[in-house]
């Protein structure tokens, strides 16, 4: 199973990509964990990316790329994986294409998970109370999700053209989300 998850901010992303890759027995490859564990790690990839992340700019495809396809080489990718945070732009939607069609597989399925604004920007603003991050306002946590929105459309406008994109509702319990993306995969598996 070769799956991306995408969602906003705040939709539960990090959590559903977990239960999901441990169902199909896949690692959950998330480019900005690998990232902040390289930065906090020290490496050269580490230092390298901090440049950007501080800047809160993407890191530039070629590190990303590369990084992304020494990790789905790795053997307990094998079995497929789910990637999260990755593509983030067209020109890594085609070299996730060339990586995949070099290993002989294809992508099965683009899960993208869709929250209501308003319902999201309040959990944001909750949490951000809970967590004491006074910068996370209103007005930044609205911005983030429209940046997010720009960002994905054209990404997800390509998979749709391909028929791979399955909408999930990421409202209500953590567990009916889950049950909803596996009814969503199972017809992926069995086609
Ligand atoms: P995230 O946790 O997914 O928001 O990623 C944190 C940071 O890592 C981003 O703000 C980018 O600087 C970097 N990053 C993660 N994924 C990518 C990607 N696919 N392309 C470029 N930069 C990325």
């Amino acid at each position: 199973m070769r799956l991306i998850l995408m969602g906003p901010p705040g939709a539960g992303k990090g959590t559903q990509a977990k239960f999901v890759a441990d169902h199909f027995g896949v690692p959950a490859i998330s480019t900005g964990d690998i990232f902040r564990a390289n930065v906090s790690e020290g490496t050269p990839l580490g230092v390298e990316a901090k440049k950007f992340m501080d800047a809160g700019e993407y890191v530039p495809d070629e590190v990303t790329n590369q990084m992304v396809r020494n990790r789905i080489a790795e053997p307990d990718a094998d079995p497929g994986f789910l990637l999260d945070g990755y593509p983030r732009t067209l020109a890594q939607v085609e070299e996730l294409d060339a990586m995949i069609a070099d290993t002989g597989h294809q992508l099965d399925a683009v899960v993208v998970i869709t929250v209501d604004q308003d319902e999201l920007v309040h959990r944001l603003l909750q949490r951000a109370q809970t967590e004491g991050r006074a910068d996370d306002t209103e007005d930044v946590i609205r911005r983030r999700q429209e940046i997010y929105g720009a960002e994905t459309e054209p990404l997800i406008a390509v998979y749709k053209g391909r028929g791979l994109v399955h909408e999930v509702d990421g409202m209500g319990e953590v567990d009916d989300v889950t049950k909803r993306i596996f009814d969503a995969l199972d017809v992926v598996e069995q086609s």
